[in-house]
């Protein structure tokens, strides 16, 4: 007999196989020896009371041989011989996951990326957070696997309307991804794992037949009969498909101007800017586990804020707890900051993106950032705030920093605390880097934020700028059912950079969903 049980159990319960089994026999009224094995189905914690519970729901098989959970399997065909191919620009998880579709679909991928592979990449980033020098090529957004690759590998999302979030799971399980991801409510796997799950996903690629080309930046597009007609790259070289997937995320500056400039619709697209925050891990834990120090069997704890001020909405965004802030700017000169975190999520610090949602009115009407009213305002603008931001810090990725309580008060701070952030920090005041409309909420929700999390707002935080690329700032538009651009048939915006998803999970079901439309069509 196979049966569903849900138990609420102390954390160090939670995570002994011999008490989870006493409590299986005890419930189903049976002798423990009765239970032949079990796998958890859905696993949270609760950390609301005074006690922490972790809810599990638990699959059973009692007076039956166990079976092994079971996974999705994928059929992903040899396409050696297929005529039919697509052209992927950019191998982030919208890409990535397009190819994988059109496999299954027996259709030849052929991938663009600018970047390098992950491997090569690696080194790039280690560059860059040493000596603060940056390729502009090859960085936490651009190369393989894209922005996702470096990242915290955070897998929850609140798009289940967009695809079949449990797919995109089984998927990543299928190419390396540890089988808790299945089942734990806050599904992550960490910026150590993440290479070699991409890596994996390229040599099926490549064995299926699929083509997957590195250093391969996409300059110009050949448009004829309001089609693609070819594809040209950095090395001169021109490529031609039955259709192009352009999924080259939110930092593609390039590609959004040469869409702009080719009379190519595009659209000023509402994003969301303001600081990465970092408190004391410890400190973190405290708060949300009410506890002086955390219990072995329980995560760093993490944190979801929420705040309107004046109709402003301002929220905690990518938060990474035992993680790393890092610099994730893509061109010389410009300061962007997120985060990632190793899948134990054992670094010493928390960290969060505290933003606030802009709007084109928010820049059109602000007379001091002279920006003019077009598709590229919401890019100049975020560009501009980068720039002032590497300015401030000084050069080299230094970023400019505040305490959090000096933050609202506009005070400079005489000191700043340890960070995780590598290139450095430079005592400045943020609000001469950010303007009134962003500064202001920011700073009152700050306080807010210590009223909903009591030790939250603290001069042991601090509180650095600029989280600039929490989506894209302009949109490529495509019919709803055709999923085509309306001026290019068979160009098929993609993605985050195309303004059709946010995150790792998104943008994955948002290639899927792509490439299934073309298989249906080509
Ligand atoms: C440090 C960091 C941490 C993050 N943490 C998380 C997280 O924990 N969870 C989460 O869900 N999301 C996270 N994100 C966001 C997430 O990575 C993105 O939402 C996701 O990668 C978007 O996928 P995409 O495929 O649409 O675009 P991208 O991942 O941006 O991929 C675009 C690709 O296109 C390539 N490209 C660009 N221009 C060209 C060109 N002209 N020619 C050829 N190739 C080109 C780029 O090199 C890149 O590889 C994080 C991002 C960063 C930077």
């Amino acid at each position: 007999m196979q049966q569903k049980f849900s138990f609420k159990l102390l954390p160090s319960e939670a995570v002994n196989n011999d008490i989870i089994k006493k409590l299986l026999a005890s419930a189903a009224g049976k002798k423990k020896e009765a239970i032949s094995g079990f796998y958890i189905e859905k696993k949270s914690i609760d950390a609301r009371g005074k006690t922490i519970w972790v809810n599990i729901s638990v699959h059973a098989f009692i007076d039956e041989p166990f079976q092994q959970r079971p996974f999705l399997h994928f059929d992903f065909k040899s396409v050696n011989k297929v005529l039919k191919k697509v052209i992927i620009i950019g191998a982030g998880p919208a890409g990535l996951f397009a190819a994988l579709q059109l496999l299954e679909k027996g259709i030849k991928p052929i991938i663009l990326e600018r970047g390098k592979d992950v491997r090569a990449r690696r080194r790039d980033l280690a560059v860059l957070n040493k000596n603060g020098i940056i390729n502009t090529e090859s960085n936490y957004c651009f190369g393989e696997g894209g922005a996702g690759t470096y990242s915290d590998g955070k897998l929850y999302t609140r798009s289940n309307k967009r695809g079949d979030i449990n797919r995109i799971l089984n998927l990543f399980v299928h190419f390396g991804a540890d089988e808790k991801i299945l089942y734990e409510a806050h599904p992550h796997i960490g910026t150590n794992k993440l290479p070699q799950i991409i890596t994996s996903m390229r040599k099926l690629i490549i064995d299926c037949g699929g083509e997957f080309l590195f250093e391969k930046k996409v300059i110009d597009f050949i448009i004829n009969n309001e089609k693609i007609e070819s594809v040209k790259t950095i090395d001169d070289s021109v490529f031609e498909a039955d259709a192009i997937i352009l999924a080259t995320g939110h930092s593609a500056r390039d590609i959004f101007e040469l869409l702009h400039h080719k009379n190519i619709l595009i659209e000023a697209k509402a994003f969301a800017l303001g600081v990465r925050v970092e408190h004391p891990q410890s400190l973190i834990d405290n708060i949300q586990y009410h506890c002086t120090t955390r219990e072995d069997d329980l995560p760093a704890a993490s944190y979801n804020l929420v705040q309107q001020i004046n109709n402003t909405g301002v929220f905690s965004f990518c938060m990474c707890p035992g993680g790393i802030i890092a610099p994730a700017a893509t061109s010389k000169g410009e300061l962007v900051l997120n985060g990632w975190s190793p899948s134990k999520r054992d670094n010493p610090f928390a960290n969060s993106g505290i933003v606030v949602q802009v709007e084109l009115k928010d820049i059109i009407k602000n007379k001091k950032l002279k920006i003019k009213n077009d598709a590229l305002s919401m890019m100049y603008f975020q560009q501009q705030i980068e720039q002032n931001s590497f300015a401030a810090g000084g050069g080299n990725f230094v970023a400019p920093a505040q305490r959090m309580v000096d933050f609202t008060n506009a005070k400079k701070s005489s000191s700043l605390p340890d960070s995780s952030y590598l290139p450095g920090l430079n005592s400045s005041q943020l609000n001469e880097i950010l303007p009134s409309f962003i500064y202001q909420p920011l700073a009152k929700a700050f306080i807010e934020f210590g009223k909903k999390m009591k030790g939250y707002f603290t001069n042991e935080a601090i509180v650095v700028a600029t989280e600039s690329r929490t989506s894209s700032p302009v949109r490529i538009p495509r019919d709803a059912n055709l999923l085509s651009h309306p001026q290019l048939k068979n160009l098929y915006p993609c993605g985050e950079g195309a303004g059709y998803a946010g995150g790792i999970v998104s943008a994955a079901m948002d290639g899927e969903r792509v490439a299934a439309q073309i298989a249906a069509i080509i």
